[in-house]
């Protein structure tokens, strides 16, 4: 049993000071990678790094204005980490097949798996669709051959945190704390439903970088994960992490 840690890079140079604030504005704005604009996505990268010195391995998730860079993808692969596509433009299967594409032609590799941006309150940018429809994604991601295991929700109980069926999370725990359900909202309870249960905690690196709490219960979790011996999952089709011990870095 173990703790999948999915990291969705919504910011392209993050917005932790005015000027990266507008240049990511700017970049979500016009939908388009500024990749050559330096530094770009380095709250990101600063993430990446502070796991691989934890030694933890997680999955990224980035919007076509976020796309990695050949130094993004080459700090993931050196940390083991996964990374996958974060969608917007979920108005149809039409759009959201486009949207990949072009994502997968931005980066040179296909996609194995996506999760979605927002969770259907707000409008997040001129070119996002801001309905969160789960079951349509999961239909596409058959009819693609990809997946999509990890949905928005808010679980109230570790039971809801849980998958409703193998390899489907609908909920997750999130790391922003006014995000988290009141009756589940410490971090020790993620722990203790992380030792029983393959579970989600959903992060965001611009957060991350920008808010002392964030980063301090980040630091926290790690604290707690490795006092009480939980794992972190690394692979989506290992059923939990005792396999890890044997299986290749992925
Ligand atoms: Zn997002």
């Amino acid at each position: 049993m173990a703790l999948l840690l999915r990291i969705d890079v919504d910011k392209p140079f993050g917005h932790h000071a005015l000027l990266p604030k507008l240049a990511s504005k700017l970049s979500e704005e016009t939908n388009w990678p500024l990749r050559w604009v330096q530094p770009y996505l380095p709250h990101c990268h600063a993430m990446i790094r502070m796991l691989d010195d934890a030694g933890i391995s997680a999955f990224f998730y980035f919007r076509r204005c976020t796309a990695p860079s050949a130094a993004t993808l080459q700090l993931l692969a050196d940390g083991g980490h996964q990374w996958g596509f974060h969608a917007e433009d979920t108005r149809s299967f039409e759009s959201f097949e486009r949207e990949l594409r072009f994502f997968e032609n931005l980066v040179g590799q296909p996609v194995q798996h996506f999760t979605k941006h927002g969770s259907g309150q707000l409008k997040l940018g001129k070119h996002h669709y801001a309905p969160y429809e789960p079951d349509r994604y999961r239909e596409w991601a058959q009819q693609l051959g990809i997946r999509y295991f990890s949905g928005n929700g808010t679980p109230a109980s570790a039971a809801e945190l849980g998958a409703a069926e193998p390899g489907w999370w609908p909920q997750c725990f999130w790391l922003e704390r006014h995000y988290r359900h009141p009756q589940l909202n410490q971090l020790e309870q993620l722990v203790a439903a992380a030792a029983t249960q393959d579970v989600v905690m959903l992060a965001h690196p611009e957060t991350w970088y920008t808010y002392r709490q964030v980063a301090d219960d980040m630091q926290a979790l790690i604290w707690l994960m490795t006092t009480q011996q939980v794992k972190w999952k690394r692979d989506l089709t290992a059923p939990h992490t005792t396999a890890q011990k044997t299986a290749p870095a992925v």
